[in-house]
Protein backbone atom coordinates (compact mmCIF):
# COMPACT_ATOMS: atom_id res chain seq x y z
CA UNK A 1 0.00 0.00 0.00
CA UNK A 2 0.94 3.88 -0.80
CA UNK A 3 0.31 6.71 1.69
CA UNK A 4 0.74 10.04 0.80
CA UNK A 5 0.10 12.83 3.86
CA UNK A 6 0.10 15.89 2.76
CA UNK A 7 3.09 15.68 0.12
CA UNK A 8 4.27 18.84 -1.26
CA UNK A 9 6.69 19.34 -3.49
CA UNK A 10 8.32 23.06 -4.95
CA UNK A 11 10.58 23.73 -7.64
CA UNK A 12 12.34 26.94 -6.82
CA UNK A 13 9.71 29.43 -5.93
CA UNK A 14 6.94 26.55 -8.53
CA UNK A 15 4.84 24.69 -5.84
CA UNK A 16 3.73 21.83 -8.02
CA UNK A 17 2.30 19.48 -5.29
CA UNK A 18 0.20 21.55 -2.57
CA UNK A 19 -0.68 18.86 -0.05
CA UNK A 20 -1.86 15.93 -1.83
CA UNK A 21 -3.55 13.43 0.27
CA UNK A 22 -4.23 9.88 -1.06
CA UNK A 23 -3.61 5.85 -0.34
CA UNK A 24 -3.61 3.11 -2.47
CA UNK A 25 -4.28 0.14 -1.24
CA UNK A 26 -2.86 -3.52 -1.84
CA UNK A 27 -4.20 -4.71 -4.83
CA UNK A 28 -6.20 -1.41 -5.90
CA UNK A 29 -6.18 0.14 -8.97
CA UNK A 30 -5.86 4.13 -9.05
CA UNK A 31 -6.23 5.90 -12.49
CA UNK A 32 -5.02 9.46 -12.02
CA UNK A 33 -5.86 12.40 -14.89
CA UNK A 34 -5.99 15.96 -14.95
CA UNK A 35 -4.22 18.76 -17.57
CA UNK A 36 -0.80 19.21 -18.24
CA UNK A 37 0.91 20.82 -15.74
CA UNK A 38 -0.99 19.86 -12.77
CA UNK A 39 1.82 17.56 -10.94
CA UNK A 40 0.72 14.33 -12.22
CA UNK A 41 4.21 12.96 -13.28
CA UNK A 42 5.84 14.71 -9.97
CA UNK A 43 3.45 13.32 -8.04
CA UNK A 44 4.10 9.41 -9.25
CA UNK A 45 8.04 10.47 -9.06
CA UNK A 46 8.06 11.30 -5.75
CA UNK A 47 6.24 8.52 -4.58
CA UNK A 48 9.83 6.30 -4.90
CA UNK A 49 11.72 9.91 -4.60
CA UNK A 50 13.04 10.34 -7.92
CA UNK A 51 11.50 13.95 -6.71
CA UNK A 52 12.47 14.62 -3.32
CA UNK A 53 9.76 16.24 -1.40
CA UNK A 54 9.49 19.73 0.24
CA UNK A 55 6.90 18.50 3.07
CA UNK A 56 4.35 15.65 4.06
CA UNK A 57 4.74 12.19 4.53
CA UNK A 58 5.12 8.93 2.08
CA UNK A 59 4.86 5.42 3.80
CA UNK A 60 4.66 2.13 1.61
CA UNK A 61 3.94 -1.01 3.08
CA UNK A 62 4.12 1.21 6.16
CA UNK A 63 7.84 2.30 5.63
CA UNK A 64 8.43 5.57 6.40
CA UNK A 65 10.25 6.42 3.05
CA UNK A 66 11.33 9.59 3.74
CA UNK A 67 12.99 9.25 7.72
CA UNK A 68 16.84 9.40 6.51
CA UNK A 69 17.06 5.59 7.94
CA UNK A 70 15.26 4.41 5.21
CA UNK A 71 17.08 2.42 2.60
CA UNK A 72 15.53 3.68 -0.36
CA UNK A 73 17.47 1.94 -3.01
CA UNK A 74 15.71 -1.56 -1.70
CA UNK A 75 12.10 0.26 -1.40
CA UNK A 76 12.73 1.40 -5.37
CA UNK A 77 13.41 -2.57 -6.35
CA UNK A 78 9.92 -3.23 -4.77
CA UNK A 79 8.00 -0.22 -6.94
CA UNK A 80 8.17 -1.17 -10.81
CA UNK A 81 8.04 2.11 -12.82
CA UNK A 82 6.83 2.52 -16.74
CA UNK A 83 7.18 5.85 -18.38
CA UNK A 84 5.89 7.50 -21.69
CA UNK A 85 9.23 6.78 -23.40
CA UNK A 86 9.89 2.99 -23.19
CA UNK A 87 13.42 4.15 -21.64
CA UNK A 88 14.82 0.57 -23.18
CA UNK A 89 18.58 0.24 -23.31
CA UNK A 90 18.80 0.62 -26.52
CA UNK A 91 22.32 -1.33 -26.92
CA UNK A 92 21.32 -4.42 -25.32
CA UNK A 93 18.47 -7.14 -26.81
CA UNK A 94 15.51 -7.55 -24.79
CA UNK A 95 17.27 -10.34 -22.85
CA UNK A 96 19.56 -7.95 -21.84
CA UNK A 97 17.50 -5.26 -20.95
CA UNK A 98 15.08 -7.92 -18.56
CA UNK A 99 18.19 -9.26 -17.14
CA UNK A 100 20.44 -6.60 -16.52
CA UNK A 101 18.82 -4.83 -12.92
CA UNK A 102 18.20 -8.39 -11.68
CA UNK A 103 21.92 -9.49 -11.72
CA UNK A 104 23.03 -6.15 -10.63
CA UNK A 105 20.72 -4.99 -8.39
CA UNK A 106 19.11 -8.16 -7.06
CA UNK A 107 22.16 -10.12 -7.71
CA UNK A 108 20.29 -12.89 -8.85
CA UNK A 109 22.27 -15.34 -11.25
CA UNK A 110 22.48 -15.76 -14.79
CA UNK A 111 20.31 -19.14 -15.23
CA UNK A 112 17.60 -17.60 -12.24
CA UNK A 113 17.79 -14.08 -13.92
CA UNK A 114 17.09 -15.61 -17.58
CA UNK A 115 14.48 -17.73 -16.13
CA UNK A 116 12.50 -14.97 -14.61
CA UNK A 117 12.75 -13.15 -17.68
CA UNK A 118 11.43 -15.85 -19.77
CA UNK A 119 8.35 -16.18 -17.80
CA UNK A 120 7.99 -12.20 -17.79
CA UNK A 121 8.05 -11.97 -21.79
CA UNK A 122 5.15 -14.88 -21.60
CA UNK A 123 3.12 -12.74 -19.52
CA UNK A 124 3.37 -9.54 -22.24
CA UNK A 125 2.84 -11.78 -25.10
CA UNK A 126 6.50 -11.58 -26.54
CA UNK A 127 7.93 -15.09 -25.56
CA UNK A 128 9.29 -15.24 -29.19
CA UNK A 129 11.62 -11.77 -29.46
CA UNK A 130 14.02 -12.07 -26.46
CA UNK A 131 16.63 -11.48 -29.04
CA UNK A 132 15.41 -8.67 -30.50
CA UNK A 133 16.90 -5.22 -30.02
CA UNK A 134 14.46 -2.28 -29.23
CA UNK A 135 14.90 -0.75 -32.31
CA UNK A 136 13.74 -3.97 -34.32
CA UNK A 137 9.95 -3.69 -32.14
CA UNK A 138 6.79 -1.69 -32.65
CA UNK A 139 6.61 1.15 -29.98
CA UNK A 140 3.76 -1.23 -28.35
CA UNK A 141 5.98 -3.91 -27.76
CA UNK A 142 8.81 -2.07 -27.03
CA UNK A 143 6.34 -0.75 -24.05
CA UNK A 144 5.19 -4.51 -23.10
CA UNK A 145 8.97 -5.09 -22.90
CA UNK A 146 9.49 -2.20 -20.36
CA UNK A 147 6.63 -3.38 -18.51
CA UNK A 148 8.07 -7.05 -18.25
CA UNK A 149 11.11 -5.78 -17.41
CA UNK A 150 9.31 -3.96 -14.49
CA UNK A 151 8.17 -6.95 -13.51
CA UNK A 152 11.53 -8.86 -13.75
CA UNK A 153 12.17 -7.52 -10.34
CA UNK A 154 9.02 -8.87 -8.41
CA UNK A 155 7.97 -5.51 -7.58
CA UNK A 156 5.29 -5.15 -4.90
CA UNK A 157 3.32 -2.51 -7.26
CA UNK A 158 4.04 -0.54 -10.32
CA UNK A 159 3.44 3.28 -11.07
CA UNK A 160 2.70 4.11 -14.94
CA UNK A 161 2.97 7.46 -16.45
CA UNK A 162 1.37 7.65 -19.53
CA UNK A 163 2.12 4.89 -21.06
CA UNK A 164 0.09 4.83 -23.89
CA UNK A 165 0.37 8.05 -24.98
CA UNK A 166 3.45 8.07 -27.20
CA UNK A 167 1.79 5.03 -28.89
CA UNK A 168 -0.14 4.58 -32.32
CA UNK A 169 -3.06 4.31 -31.43
CA UNK A 170 -3.66 0.85 -32.80
CA UNK A 171 -0.89 -0.10 -30.47
CA UNK A 172 -2.75 0.92 -27.73
CA UNK A 173 -4.89 -1.82 -27.42
CA UNK A 174 -2.08 -4.39 -26.46
CA UNK A 175 -0.14 -2.81 -24.04
CA UNK A 176 -3.53 -2.09 -21.87
CA UNK A 177 -4.85 -5.28 -21.93
CA UNK A 178 -1.42 -6.10 -20.57
CA UNK A 179 -1.84 -3.81 -17.48
CA UNK A 180 -5.84 -4.97 -17.46
CA UNK A 181 -4.00 -8.32 -17.16
CA UNK A 182 -1.69 -7.18 -14.42
CA UNK A 183 -4.84 -5.55 -12.21
CA UNK A 184 -7.02 -8.80 -12.34
CA UNK A 185 -4.09 -9.87 -10.97
CA UNK A 186 -3.86 -8.03 -8.24
CA UNK A 187 -0.93 -5.71 -8.61
CA UNK A 188 -1.40 -2.66 -6.88
CA UNK A 189 -1.29 0.40 -9.39
CA UNK A 190 -0.93 4.23 -9.65
CA UNK A 191 -1.97 5.05 -13.94
CA UNK A 192 -1.66 8.06 -15.25
CA UNK A 193 -3.95 8.10 -18.08
CA UNK A 194 -5.87 9.73 -20.83
CA UNK A 195 -7.50 5.98 -21.60
CA UNK A 196 -10.54 7.35 -20.14
CA UNK A 197 -12.21 3.45 -20.80
CA UNK A 198 -9.25 1.79 -19.27
CA UNK A 199 -10.13 4.47 -16.08
CA UNK A 200 -13.45 3.33 -16.22
CA UNK A 201 -13.33 -0.46 -16.83
CA UNK A 202 -9.89 -1.78 -15.04
CA UNK A 203 -9.55 1.44 -12.54
CA UNK A 204 -11.09 1.21 -8.74
CA UNK A 205 -10.64 4.69 -7.90
CA UNK A 206 -10.19 7.64 -10.29
CA UNK A 207 -8.29 10.95 -8.85
CA UNK A 208 -8.85 14.19 -10.67
CA UNK A 209 -5.75 16.72 -10.41
CA UNK A 210 -5.49 20.45 -10.84
CA UNK A 211 -2.85 22.81 -9.74
CA UNK A 212 -1.33 20.41 -7.65
CA UNK A 213 -4.17 19.13 -5.64
CA UNK A 214 -6.81 17.13 -5.84
CA UNK A 215 -9.96 18.23 -6.70
CA UNK A 216 -11.70 15.52 -6.92
CA UNK A 217 -11.69 11.47 -6.81
CA UNK A 218 -14.55 8.49 -6.68
CA UNK A 219 -15.27 5.23 -8.19
CA UNK A 220 -14.30 6.34 -11.97
CA UNK A 221 -17.62 5.33 -13.71
CA UNK A 222 -19.29 8.01 -11.39
CA UNK A 223 -16.75 10.79 -11.75
CA UNK A 224 -16.62 10.09 -15.64
CA UNK A 225 -20.59 10.57 -15.60
CA UNK A 226 -21.71 12.68 -12.93
CA UNK A 227 -17.93 15.21 -12.22
CA UNK A 228 -19.14 17.19 -9.17
CA UNK A 229 -16.16 19.59 -9.02
CA UNK A 230 -16.36 22.64 -12.06
CA UNK A 231 -12.75 22.20 -12.73
CA UNK A 232 -13.52 18.50 -13.29
CA UNK A 233 -16.54 19.47 -15.87
CA UNK A 234 -14.13 21.12 -17.28
CA UNK A 235 -11.31 18.87 -18.42
CA UNK A 236 -13.71 16.04 -18.90
CA UNK A 237 -15.56 18.12 -21.57
CA UNK A 238 -12.64 18.28 -23.23
CA UNK A 239 -11.20 14.97 -22.82
CA UNK A 240 -13.60 13.01 -23.74
P1 LIG B 1 1.67 16.42 -18.33
O1 LIG B 1 0.22 16.01 -18.48
O2 LIG B 1 2.04 17.43 -19.36
O3 LIG B 1 2.60 15.25 -18.28
P2 LIG B 1 1.91 16.66 -15.43
O4 LIG B 1 0.58 16.77 -14.77
O5 LIG B 1 2.57 15.34 -15.43
O6 LIG B 1 1.77 17.22 -16.92
P3 LIG B 1 4.29 17.60 -14.14
O7 LIG B 1 5.23 17.06 -15.15
O8 LIG B 1 4.22 16.92 -12.83
O9 LIG B 1 2.83 17.76 -14.74
O10 LIG B 1 4.70 19.12 -13.94
C1 LIG B 1 4.04 19.97 -13.02
C2 LIG B 1 4.79 21.28 -12.96
O11 LIG B 1 6.08 21.07 -12.43
C3 LIG B 1 4.98 21.95 -14.31
O12 LIG B 1 4.78 23.34 -14.13
C4 LIG B 1 6.43 21.66 -14.62
O13 LIG B 1 6.98 22.70 -15.40
C5 LIG B 1 7.08 21.62 -13.25
N1 LIG B 1 8.23 20.71 -13.21
C6 LIG B 1 8.21 19.37 -13.37
N2 LIG B 1 9.44 18.84 -13.25
C7 LIG B 1 10.28 19.87 -13.01
C8 LIG B 1 11.69 20.00 -12.79
N3 LIG B 1 12.49 18.92 -12.78
N4 LIG B 1 12.19 21.23 -12.59
C9 LIG B 1 11.40 22.32 -12.57
N5 LIG B 1 10.07 22.28 -12.77
C10 LIG B 1 9.50 21.08 -12.99
MG1 LIG C 1 3.28 14.07 -16.91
Amino acid sequence: AIEITGLRKSFGDNEVLKGIDLSVHTGEVVCVIGPSGSGKSTLLRTVNRLEEPSGGSLRIEGEDILDPDCDIDSVRTRIGMVFQQFNLFPHLDVMGNLTIAQRRVLKRGKQESAEVARAMLERVGLADRGDAYPAQLSGGQQQRVAIARALSMNPDMMLFDEPTSALDPELVGEVLDVMKLLAAEGMTMMVVTHEMGFAREVGDRLVFMDDGLIVEEGVPAEVLADPQHARTQAFLSKVL
